[in-house]
């Protein structure tokens, strides 16, 4: 593992500190699904301490009573496994911290560091001042220790109204930083918490509460995103403040936050999409979550090799989600089993092959792996509708009037009549097989340009297909717009009522993986059933990120 944090891992061990080990944490806010970023904080934060062989902790960061939900407590830990990875008995909430929180907030008062102020929010937003002009210091700001504490035990035991009185570090309204300008630090809301019920009226502001959080865990490097880079000086002034040792306390790295073209990576906004229906759920294969993804057909071993490979950067910049999609190709590649299906059926009639004959043929699984099934071929037939064409240009190398054409593990076929309908259309082929063509047999010794895949009509399955494109529209670098629910794209799920798949495939479940010759890698769907067969479509064959990579 080579990025900028493991050297300062690498740095700080050498210079003496953190002799215990490394110890990180994944910290999600249960207040919505996990998605594509988290993968990338879950895969460094469990992959650093993997590599220095420490340990890794979940972390319920729930501190914020209104949005969390112990739905998403549930998913969270359903995610972080299905990715690989395992928190053995160090499941933690912040929730649990708040008895010491409160406990560290005394000793501040106490240290002649925090004070209760009576300014309302508007108030201290008008006091706090901006980038240029200093801030100004509250009545309050001087008040005695004795006075403080009073006031701050009454807050708790609910003698004041939600936002009258508010604690806030004591540290210098001059400070360059704005962080620094007395930030708040517990605040009266009487909002009931999924995990800590009623017991508690006031609730420490997320900046306080981090860094005692990682503290009271041991943490040694607290990774986050790049915006919380501003709020280290008051990560680092709390404990400094508190006494923790600086050789075995935490410190936080910022890295850049993962984005990626044509998706969203937000929660309030995955969620916006799931509430007001644009999607079918959280796990909606468009979605950027990772049980959307993973409902999708994307594999973990895909969705890791993705992180490791997108690094960790210190500035923020667009991912290319074409590499994203080349990931789990090329995992797929390597280990989906091949069948034959038809999406927009076109009949062909074989009128050489004895009605009612089947014959098996034997079809390969991979073309490394080995492994085969049976394939049956009868006399009438459906291929894909796009693979005939009447007019056909010189270079179409598929089926066209008089021409010859190989069915994929069988044998070459030659259409002598087209049959239409009164209005023109195409309904029907008529063709004769030429016997001495049988793939893999004695007598197939000649060679054609175009192979396409079918399926027997008396033998194929039915099943539902499910296609999709981006769920949104973007601009030519594949940045979304502000305004997202505008840039929904229409077409962005397309369903195949009455696809064909080959009879192989009968009894499969949920998450198997197929890759359709000539068509792209499939999953099969939850919604499948014995009786109903229900597939997603992961991804095409056709690797964009391959193209990109070689014309740069
Ligand atoms: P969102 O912006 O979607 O609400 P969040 O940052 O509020 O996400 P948290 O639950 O607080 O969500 O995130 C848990 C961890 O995942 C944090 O350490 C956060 O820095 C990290 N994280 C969140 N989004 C990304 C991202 N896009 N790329 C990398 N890491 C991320
Ligand atoms: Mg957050």
């Amino acid at each position: 593992m080579v990025n900028f944090i493991q050297q300062e891992i690498e740095n700080d061990l050498k210079a003496g500190k953190y002799t215990d080990g490394i110890h990180t944490r994944f910290p999600p806010e249960p207040n919505g699904y996990l998605h594509v970023g988290h993968a990338k904080s879950i895969c460094l934060n469990f992959g650093l301490a993997l590599y220095n062989k420490g340990i890794c902790n979940l972390r319920f960061d729930d501190t914020n009573p209104t949005k969390e939900d112990v739905e998403y407590v549930d998913s969270i830990q359903e995610d972080i496994k299905w990715l690989g990875f395992d928190w053995e008995d160090r499941k933690f909430y912040a929730s649990d911290y708040f008895g010491k929180f409160y406990e560290y907030a005394v000793e501040l008062i106490k240290r002649g560091l925090a004070y209760v102020d009576d300014l309302s929010a508007e108030e201290i937003r008008q006091y706090r001042g901006t980038l240029t002009e200093p801030g100004k210091e509250s009545p309050c700001r001087n008040r005695s220790v004795e006075e403080n504490l009073n006031l701050f035990e009454r807050m708790k035991a609910g003698e004041f109204a939600d936002g009258e009185k508010v604690l806030r570090a004591k540290i210098d309204m001059a400070s360059p930083n704005i962080n620094m300008r007395d930030p708040v630090i517990y605040r009266i809301t009487r909002a009931h918490h999924h995990h800590t019920g009623d017991d508690w009226l006031i609730y420490p502001m997320y900046d306080f509460a981090h860094p005692l959080e990682d503290a009271i865990e041991n943490i040694t490097h607290s990774v986050c995103t790049l915006e919380f880079e501003d709020h280290r000086p008051f990560y680092d002034w709390l404990l400094d403040s508190l006494g923790f040792d600086v050789n075995s306390r935490p410190r936080q790295i910022e890295f850049a936050r993962l984005d990626l073209t044509n998706t969203i990576t937000s929660k309030r906004k995955l969620r916006q999409l799931v509430e007001e229906k644009f999607v079918r759920g959280w796990d909606d294969p468009r979605m950027s979550t990772i049980c959307g993804l993973r409902r999708r057909g994307y594999t973990p071993a895909a969705i890791r090799d993705f992180c490791e490979r997108i690094g960790v950067a210190k500035s923020n910049s667009v991912v290319d989600i074409a590499m994203l999609e080349h990931c789990v190709r090329e995992d797929l590649n390597e280990n989906a089993a091949r069948v034959m299906a038809v999406l927009n059926p076109l009949k062909v009639v074989l009128t050489n092959v004895e009605e009612g004959a089947v014959e098996f043929l034997t079809a390969e699984n991979h073309p490394k792996r080995g492994g085969c099934r049976y394939v049956p071929f009868t006399r009438e037939i459906f291929i894909e509708r796009d693979d005939f064409m009447e007019d056909a240009p010189k270079k179409f190398f598929r089926l066209k009037p008089g021409g010859e054409v190989r069915l994929k593990h069988a044998y070459i076929i030659k259409c002598n009549d087209v049959i239409k309908d009164a209005e023109g259309n195409v309904t029907e082929l008529h063709c004769t097989i030429d016997p001495t063509s049988k793939s893999g047999g004695a007598t197939a010794n000649r060679k054609i340009k175009g192979t396409i895949h079918w399926v027997s009509a008396s033998h194929a399955l039915k099943a539902e297909v499910r296609l999709y494109d981006y769920l949104l529209k973007t601009d030519e670098n594949g940045n979304v717009p502000e305004d997202f629910i505008a840039a929904l794209n229409p077409n962005s799920l397309i369903v195949v009522e009455n696809a064909l798949i080959e009879p192989s495939v009968k009894w499969t479940a949920a998450g198997t993986h197929y890759q359709f010759l000539r068509l792209g890698y499939f999953v099969v769907d939850y919604d499948t059933t014995p009786e109903k067969l229900v597939f997603n479509r992961v991804v095409g064959l056709k690797d964009t990120w391959a193209k990109v990579k070689s014309n740069s």
